[in-house]
């Protein structure tokens, strides 16, 4: 174990050592608590898709060993001095931010996503040198500005997916104008982010249609998830019915594809928002754009005062993510499973035992 000064707190977690992605057992340092900092006893951590990225280095940049987890709730065990914000017993959360410079255009309008000098809560360097290690791990150390409140009647387990596929649906959503409702939206892949935009775009008052690979999912699209329409990918008749019928489309697949068809269910003046984050260049053909004068941008995650936001929302209106919880002995299970896109809808890890706060 690599020894940096003032980490000296013991933590058990669980890293992948190497690219066969196998996670195992790993014992690790924290930082001492410093002044800002808030100490968090984790309860839940979620299992995005971007663990697997990262767990099998899809992007060539994994320092291993990596502790994945940036979905993660539990409650507080103790507070720096100069934390007035949280106390001892909080209900709180940690997503993919876990520092910035906290002093430059972005930092200062709360955009520490677009930071850059942003740290991840894995995989990222963070002030004092060291790589940061993430949630599959019992305990972590935020500075304050990175904890996010939980509202009371959301549960931990059910909540944790906010911090990540939550927030990063959100911030598109309000920044493309889709909090107002009337428009339409396309969510293209039902996974951990997809089934999240779902909830929002019917919260918000939009009209959903699914776009997806798995006709097995329509069922439950539109039963408990509420979409209003269902388009399987592959079916060209499908799609071509559905031709200039959306106002927006979040795209959440985690694999190569082309963005050519999905274009073609905008209107004229349509954007696309890419989320996803796949390991190869997607496909972007001119004429889709050009004829319909089409916008494609991209979003990630989104800044702290944003996450609260986007949370406290989830609070006044109840919203929370379908979730199936792993013991911890069954990472890998769940981890293969999500691979072959077997998952309704998020894994979360059930990291502080069977106890339900
Ligand atoms: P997920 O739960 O695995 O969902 C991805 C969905 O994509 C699947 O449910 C599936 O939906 C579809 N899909 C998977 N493989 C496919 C294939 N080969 N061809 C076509 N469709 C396929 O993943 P997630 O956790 O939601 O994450 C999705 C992506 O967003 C990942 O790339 C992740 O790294 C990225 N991400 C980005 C940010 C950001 O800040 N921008 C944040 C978090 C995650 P259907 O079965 O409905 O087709
Ligand atoms: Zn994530």
């Amino acid at each position: 174990m690599e020894v940096i000064p003032n980490h000296t707190q013991t933590v058990a977690g669980w890293a992948a050592m190497n690219e066969s992605g196998k996670i195992e057992p790993f014992i690790f340092k924290r930082r001492e608590t410093g002044v800002d900092d808030v100490v968090i006893k984790v309860q839940y951590c979620g299992m995005c898709h971007t663990d697997l990225h990262f767990i099998h280095n899809d992007w060539g940049i994994t320092m291993y060993p990596v502790v994945p987890g940036h979905e993660i709730t539990g409650v507080v065990s103790k507070v720096g001095t100069n934390v007035s914000g949280f106390k001892v017993g909080d209900r709180v959360g940690v997503g993919c931010i876990y520092a910035s410079c906290l002093d430059c255009e972005h930092c200062r309008r709360s955009e520490e996503n677009y930071c850059d000098k942003v740290t991840l809560t894995y995989n990222g360097i963070f002030w004092d040198g060291s790589v940061t290690y993430g949630g599959y791990s019992n305990m972590i150390v935020a500075h304050k500005r990175f904890v996010v409140r939980i509202p009371n009647n959301l549960p931990l387990d059910a909540a944790v997916p906010l911090l990540c596929a939550g927030i990063t649906v959100y911030s598109p959503m309000k920044q493309h104008g889709m909090l107002q409702s009337g428009g339409s939206l396309g969510v293209v892949g039902l996974g951990g982010l997809g089934h999240v935009a779902v909830k929002f775009g019917k919260a918000f008052g939009l009209k959903v249609t699914v776009i997806s690979t798995s006709p097995a999912k329509e069922k439950e699209a539109r039963e408990r998830l509420k979409a209003d329409d269902f388009i399987v990918s592959s079916n060209q008749k499908q799609m071509l019915a559905k031709t200039r019928s959306l106002d927006y489309i979040i795209d959440t697949v985690s694999a190569k594809h082309s963005l050519g068809p999905i274009l073609e269910l905008l209107k004229v003046n349509g954007k696309l928002v890419l989320v996803a984050a796949p390991d190869q260049p997607v496909e972007l053909p001119s004429f889709p754009l050009i004829f319909g004068k089409r916008t494609v941008s991209g979003s990630m995650t989104g800044g702290m005062k944003e996450t609260q936001e986007m949370m406290d929302l989830c609070g006044e209106h109840n919203i929370t993510c379908d979730i199936e919880l792993v013991s911890t002995d069954r990472i890998n299970d769940a981890l293969a499973r999500l691979a072959r896109n077997d998952v309704r809808y998020r894994f979360v890890l059930n990291i502080g035992g069977n106890s339900k706060l």
